[in-house]
């Protein structure tokens, strides 16, 4: 019988879990993800987790609980570092045993470390370890990381080309257009796990696709655009979440067809409170591109967010129509 792995709906799903699916696959495992997050996924996790822990963190241990017992392994990678002289959140590099420390009764965490720091050799090293849990046939492992690879990058090339993660993830990539209004492009700074989740990001995406809006989110820009845009800084980013945030929102800045930037800061984020006042600060200074920081939480009233999204996307509207047509004297 094959044996099944689980991937939680939370966190680097967001991003690799097209690399992590034809990989197992290709291993003979079946993969079985957590269900798309519900109320009661985010209440579990605000109840497993301590208070100081990020709402994705929290949300993390809501989706492991509603796979835990259906599953043979648990995909928890340690990431430490996905790119050169970067590192990610240390959160994730913790996951595994705050998972195993907080929650009873779990199957075998995979828990490998993927460190790129010094080198992307490491990610061979890292995909050999978590192969072995299925097979001792190094030359199958290495063509299913092949496989796997592939599949990523058809992934990443759909998203550059502008559909968004969570479209293709979910499979639906038709957008009803209205086509009433001018259609607006509209910036959505954020992690991946915050943008493309649905419940906690309070349908940001939907909200924003049925006012005639087209988004734009940094997954969407290319690398090196990115890097060429984040040299400004006085030193290299240490994150590597900062690196793109910085980078894609200088390059969007100046691409002078953006209407507005909003950034989705998770509550309880050290990384999005820094990055987000150095994006506010860098339009502020370059542009008049009106901005705007929506926080979210485990409180699950919208209406906050819809008065605060309504109102920038209005405002929007207005100076485009009002402000553009006033002549040069007033
Ligand atoms: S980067 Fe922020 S939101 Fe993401 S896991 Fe770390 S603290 Fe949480």
């Amino acid at each position: 019988m094959n044996k099944k792995v689980g991937i939680p709906r939370a966190l680097f799903y967001y991003q690799y879990y097209p690399l992590w699916k034809v990989f197992f696959e290709e291993l003979g495992a079946e993969v079985v993800l957590s269900d798309n997050t519900t109320k009661k996924i985010m209440d579990d996790g605000v109840k497993l987790t301590v208070d100081q822990a990020c709402l994705p963190v929290k949300l993390f241990h809501g989706h492991v609980l509603n796979i835990k017992d259906k599953v043979d392994y648990l995909f928890i990678p340690r990431l430490t570092s996905v790119s050169k002289n970067e590192y990610i959140c240390p959160k994730f590099g913790g996951l595994p045993d705050m998972v195993r420390n907080t929650i009873k009764d779990i199957p075998q965490i995979i828990d490998t470390e993927i460190n790129l720091r010094k080198s992307d050799k490491k990610a061979l090293e890292a995909v050999l370890e978590i192969g072995k849990f299925f097979t001792q046939d190094v030359r199958r492992i290495k063509n299913a990381y092949k496989k796997a690879l592939e599949n990523y990058y058809e992934f990443r090339n759909k998203v550059k080309g502008g559909t968004l993660p969570c479209d293709i993830l979910d499979k639906k990539f038709n957008v009803i257009r209205k086509n009433s209004k001018r259609r607006l492009n509209i910036a959505l700074i954020g992690h991946a796990y915050n943008i493309y989740d649905k419940y906690s990001s309070m349908n940001i995406i939907d909200k924003l696709k049925k006012n005639d809006i087209d988004i734009i989110t940094i997954d969407m820009i290319d690398d090196g655009i990115i890097n060429e845009n984040a040299k400004h800084l006085n030193k290299q980013m240490f994150w590597n979440y900062g690196r793109k945030a910085i980078g894609g929102a200088t390059y969007l800045i100046e691409r002078g067809d953006i209407d507005g930037i909003i950034c989705l800061m998770a509550f309880g984020c050290g990384i999005d409170s820094f990055v987000c006042d150095l994006i506010e600060r860098k339009i502020r200074k370059n542009s008049k591109i009106p901005f705007i920081v929506l926080n979210i939480d485990e409180h699950s009233g919208e209406a906050g967010m819809n008065t605060r999204l309504e109102a920038f996307i209005d405002m929007i509207r207005w100076r485009n129509r009002d402000e553009n047509n006033l002549p040069a004297y007033g």
